[in-house]
């Protein structure tokens, strides 16, 4: 049964500094003031309401948890403790910054009910940090990350794609590094420059170039591919669509409020592609695949069909349950090839 998150926005509560892309604000649409004990218990129990009985994970987003002052961090969980012991909520879940950690602080959260810690790693290359503005480097991320781990917590990282000084290499490398660390789940943030930040002021002033949305897909598409190569979740790619979020304050970079699926559909698209290579150019095939990958396989706006086929050339689209959600199937002429996104799937890394 899915969890149900309930979300806490701490906007930069803790944060030791503003890094040069960040604006929690804006991202969250929240003012980021700590919540207190008579809102977290309301919050809960509006979510209790809606959730239709699945379990609830409260979680603390947008800040520097275990930065902020050890009594205000056991006050937030403190007022969490009633809900967990009663069962209605089943974990709790933080974000933090890498250098705010280590295995006592773990084991501290680790016996107030945190169950999943999620750092803000952003890159893996001490350069790409330093131009960043992050204070740390990437060997506060590893870490992080095993403290989390040897503590028996599940562990996140964060990752940005895009930032000045970045690469596709570099990028490619910072999540290989991080699943070697022992990350169990990661999020791709690929940068969107806001406004009010230090890094739409380089924007402007030409020093620093993000990546548009087209090559923010290319790479995050490569991304997805070696996480799922490594069998590690990848659980949100590009920010949420938030209403902070808004032709006012989103600068320039690669946003779009479905991200992931396009980044998906790319995965779909190049698969088909790669089978129906071997097929005639203008011939009609067919498509099956998963019932709950048809809208990955089509793409927004029917983009991956007319990619694969000049206008007039039907191609006829199926379910099938019984393929697996990474396959898809080619069907032409009463023959059958099938492929599958992760293991038929081959990417030579290309700077995008
Ligand atoms: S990226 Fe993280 S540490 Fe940096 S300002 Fe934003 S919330 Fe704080």
């Amino acid at each position: 049964m899915t969890t149900v998150t309930v979300p806490f926005f701490i906007s930069h509560q803790g944060c030791p500094h503003a890094c040069v892309f960040c604006d929690q604000r804006v991202i969250s649409g929240s003012c980021g003031s700590l919540p207190d004990r008579q809102q977290i218990g309301a919050a809960i129990g509006s979510w209790r309401r809606s959730a239709s009985g699945r379990p609830l994970e409260v979680a603390f987003f947008g800040g520097s948890f275990t930065a902020l002052p050890e009594r205000v961090q056991d006050e937030l969980l403190a007022s969490v403790r009633p809900f967990l012991e009663e069962g209605v909520v089943r974990s709790v879940r933080i974000s933090t910054r890498p250098d705010c950690l280590d295995g006592a602080v773990v084991r501290r959260l680790a016996g107030q009910g945190v169950a999943v810690v999620e750092i803000g790693v952003q890159s893996m290359d001490d350069d790409v940090l330093a131009l960043s503005g992050r204070g740390h480097g990437a060997a506060a991320s590893v870490a992080a990350l095993r403290c989390i781990k040897e503590e028996g917590l599940v562990a996140g990282a964060q990752l940005m794609p895009g930032l000045p000084g970045d690469s596709t290499t570099s990028a490619l490398g910072s999540l290989e590094r991080v699943i070697v660390a022992g990350a169990d789940f990661v999020r791709l943030y690929p940068v969107v420059v806001l406004e009010g930040t230090p890094l739409a002021q380089s924007y402007r002033a030409g020093d620093y170039r993000p990546l548009d949305l087209e090559q923010g897909i290319a790479l995050c598409k490569q991304l997805l591919h070696r996480a799922l190569r490594s069998g590690i979740d990848v659980i949100r790619i590009g920010l949420q669509a938030g209403d902070g979020l808004n032709d006012a304050t989103v600068v320039a970079g690669c946003w779009h409020p479905a991200l992931g699926q396009l980044v998906r559909s790319e995965l779909y698209f190049d698969l088909v592609r790669q089978i129906a290579s071997a097929l005639p150019g203008d011939a009609p095939f067919g498509i099956t695949c998963h019932p709950s990958r048809l809208s990955d396989v089509v793409g927004q706006k029917r983009r991956n069909l007319t990619r694969l086929r000049p206008p007039g050339v039907p191609i006829r689209l199926d379910p099938d349950n019984s393929l697996s959600v990474e396959e898809v199937a080619v069907e032409y002429l009463g023959q059958c090839f099938r492929g599958n996104i992760v293991t038929d799937l081959n990417y030579n890394i290309s700077e995008v």
